[in-house]
C-alpha cells in the first residue's frame, strides 16, 4: 500500500531575520519533504503582531530563496486567516467543550497547583461559570483527564496529561488573539499539511495540539521535532543571536553545512566551500532521519 505523498512545511515567526536555529528547522523539514518527492510549503507565523518586525518576513523568504529552498504554492501568513480561525473556534464553542475565563496573568499564576516547563497550570477557577463580579477575558478549552500519546520521528515515545501539565488552555486570549496552539492545527490541516518537523521546543506543545486536532476532526500529522540549537550562554538561539553570517553567498552554504551536521548529517568536509544549492542537493538525497540526535547542542559563534 503506498503511503500518501509527504507535505512538509516551514513556519517561521518573523519576530527577526532567519537564524541559525530556524535555518535548521527549514533545512531539515526540506530535505524530509523533498526527498520522498513530497512538497514544502511555507507559512509566517505573524499572528502576534506585537512581536512582529517590520520586514522580517521578506527578509525570511528572501533567506529562503537565496539558500535554495523552494516552497511550493504561495506563502501563506497567519494574520489574514483569522476568520478561519474564529470559524474553528465556533465549532469548538457549538461542541460545548469552550468556557470564557475571568483570571488574569496573576491570579493564573496565584492559584495555580503548579508552575511546570509549560508555565503555570491552570486551576480550574472559572471552568464552571464565571465567578460572580468577574468579567469574560479569554476562551479555554476544557481538557479531558486522560493521557495524550504520540510518537515522534525523532524523539520517540512521548506522553502527556494535558491536565497536569497545562490545564484547560487558552485559545483566544484576553486581548483578542488566537492562540498559537489552534492556529498552528487549523493551518496544518487546511494545508494538508502531514508532517510536522519544527524544533524541540514544542515537543510539550504538540499534546495540546493532537487533543484541538481530535475535537475538530483532522487527522494528525506525523511529527519529527529537531534538536534544539543553543547560545553559549545556554539559551535557546534567538533572533538576537548572529544572523548576519547568511548574509553572503558563501555565508549561506557554510550555515546551511553547518546546519546539516548539527542534525547528524554526514555532509562531507569538501561540500563546505560549495554553493548553497549543492549543500541543500545533498541533503535531500542523504539525509538520514536515525542520524539526528535529540540532545540539544551550542551551535553559536
Ligand atoms: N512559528 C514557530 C517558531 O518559529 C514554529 C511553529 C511550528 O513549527 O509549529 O518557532
Amino acid at each position: 500500500q503506498d503511503s500518501p505523498r509527504v507535505v512538509g512545511r516551514f513556519a517561521p515567526s518573523p519576530s527577526g531575520p532567519l537564524h541559525f536555529g530556524s535555518l535548521v528547522a527549514a533545512i531539515g523539514s526540506y530535505c524530509l519533504a523533498r526527498q520522498s518527492g513530497g512538497s514544502w510549503l511555507v507559512r509566517i507565523e505573524d499572528l502576534d503582531a506585537p512581536r512582529v518586525v517590520a520586514g522580517a518576513a521578506d527578509h525570511i523568504l528572501q533567506t529562503l530563496e537565496a539558500c535554495g529552498l523552494e516552497w511550493d504554492g504561495p506563502v501563506l501568513y497567519q494574520s489574514r486567516r483569522t476568520d478561519r480561525y474564529q470559524a474553528a473556534l465556533d465549532r469548538l464553542q457549538q461542541s460545548g467543550l469552550l468556557f470564557a475565563c475571568g483570571c488574569s496573568r496573576k491570579e493564573v499564576l496565584a492559584s495555580a497547583p503548579h508552575v511546570g516547563e509549560e508555565g503555570p497550570v491552570y486551576a480550574g477557577v472559572c471552568r464552571a461559570g464565571l465567578p460572580e463580579g468577574r468579567r469574560p477575558r479569554s476562551l479555554r478549552i476544557r481538557v479531558p483527564q486522560e493521557q495524550v500519546c504520540f510518537v515522534d520521528g525523532v524523539f520517540g515515545a512521548r506522553e502527556q496529561r494535558l491536565e497536569s501539565v497545562v490545564g484547560d488552555f487558552v485559545l483566544r486570549r484576553a486581548d483578542g488573539l488566537f492562540a498559537y496552539q489552534l492556529a498552528v492545527v487549523v493551518d496544518d490541516a487546511e494545508s494538508g499539511v502531514n508532517q510536522v518537523v519544527r524544533g524541540a521546543d514544542l515537543l510539550a506543545s504538540t499534546p495540546r495540539q493532537i487533543f484541538l486536532q481530535s475535537c475538530l476532526g483532522y487527522s494528525p500529522p506525523e511529527y519529527i521535532h529537531l534538536p534544539l540549537a543553543l547560545a553559549s550562554d545556554g539559551e535557546k538561539i534567538s533572533k538576537r543571536h548572529g544572523a548576519a553570517a547568511i548574509a553572503t553567498a558563501e555565508g549561506r552554504a557554510q550555515a546551511l553545512w553547518r546546519a546539516l551536521r548539527f542534525l547528524g548529517q554526514a555532509v562531507p568536509e569538501d561540500l563546505q566551500r560549495a554553493s548553497a544549492s549543492e549543500v541543500v542537493a545533498w541533503g535531500v538525497k542523504h539525509f538520514a532521519l536515525q542520524q539526528v540526535p535529540t540532545g540539544s547542542q551550542v551551535a553559536d559563534g
